[in-house]
């Protein structure tokens, strides 16, 4: 009818029209920002609660994109994974972390462990080329697997790195979404003597269940919980509980987010292991982190 045809020409509005201009204008930059070494990696220090010393760095990825200034990850991550290109971007993540943890050896800073956001598209198969695919399903080899796999043992092994210095943070809902290969993917990574990290901890489903079932060396209580935990009682049980159970499942337990001495003392006070957040310092460029740590490695 008249109206349905009415109301459908609606949602073309010019609007957002520019949106869809936009958002194809971002692919194609994504598409040759690695090109053109446009991603940089910034790392915010992880500090042990017991002693204030800085015990590891989360390497965080930007974006500076030519004439828009610094883009943050949640702007443009989603595109990289509905267009595969994560695939690509997330092996630069790993190889470029390699190389910094070299570079601060060689400074003699000394070892340091660097963990790494891994996205569950970055084991999708949809994103690999078919060379790939072809040449790893004549040996029953999942690609995805071994494509990442491979990727890793070679950033290691090109920049003698320990595996253990390299740590990987999954998200809950990344578990989730594959929870059956997932678990193999785990356990493949572990044997190569990488940490293993569950990230946004509390903001899924039944994710008590994941501690037993996966090979779990870190849990990181998500910042959600964090925000309120001297205020709401709820959020600070939920906390407490959640330290409790890693430390009977023998595994550390981060909390991210932390932004004021209250929350610290909290945490300190309830024996979380080690803090990210504000406090203690914001996401920086690797020449800052190298100050920072050059300067004594207390915070
Ligand atoms: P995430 O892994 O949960 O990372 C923590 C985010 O919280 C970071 O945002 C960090 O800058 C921010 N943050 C740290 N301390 C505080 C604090 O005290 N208060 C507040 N309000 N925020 C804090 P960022 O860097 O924008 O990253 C957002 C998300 O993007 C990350 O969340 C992660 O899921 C994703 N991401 C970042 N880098 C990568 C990457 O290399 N690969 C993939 N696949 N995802 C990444
Ligand atoms: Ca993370
Ligand atoms: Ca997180
Ligand atoms: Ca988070």
């Amino acid at each position: 009818s008249k109206t349905a045809g009415r109301d459908t020409y609606r949602f073309f509005t010019p609007e957002m029209n520019i949106r869809a201009i936009e958002k194809l204008d971002q692919e194609n930059a994504l598409r040759k920002a690695l090109d053109r070494e446009e991603f940089v990696l910034h790392y915010q220090p992880k500090v042990d609660l017991s002693n204030g010393w800085v015990t590891g760095m989360e390497a965080l990825l930007r974006w500076k994109r030519p004439e828009h200034g610094v883009v943050e990850p949640l702007e443009f991550i989603p595109a990289l994974e509905q267009t595969g290109l994560i695939t690509r971007v997330g092996a630069w993540v790993i190889e470029s972390v390699c190389r910094q943890i070299a570079e601060w050896r060689h400074a003699g800073i000394g070892e340091i462990p660097v963990s790494v956001n891994v996205s569950g598209r970055q084991f999708s198969r949809s994103t690999l080329n078919q060379d790939v695919i072809r040449a790893t399903q004549a040996n029953g080899i999942q690609p995805a697997l071994l494509e990442f796999e491979l990727q890793t043992e070679r950033a290691l092994r090109e920049n003698s790195i320990d595996s253990d210095l390299l740590e990987l943070e999954l998200t809950e809902s990344s578990l989730m979404m594959h929870a059956k290969k997932t678990v193999s993917i785990l356990q493949r990574l572990k044997a190569l003597g990488i940490q293993i990290s569950i990230d946004d901890f509390g903001t899924g489903y039944s994710s008590l269940a994941y501690v037993k079932r996966f090979p779990i060396d870190v849990l990181k209580i998500d910042r959600s919980f964090i925000q309120e935990i001297t205020t709401n009682s709820a959020d600070a049980a939920i906390t407490t509980a959640i330290i409790d159970m890693a430390h009977s499942l023998h595994v550390r337990v981060v909390a991210e987010g932390v932004e004021t001495a209250e929350q610290f003392d909290f945490l300190k006070g309830r024996g979380c292991d080690e803090v990210q957040g504000f406090y203690l310092s914001p996401p920086l460029p690797a020449n800052e982190i190298s100050q920072l740590l050059l300067s004594g490695n207390r915070r």
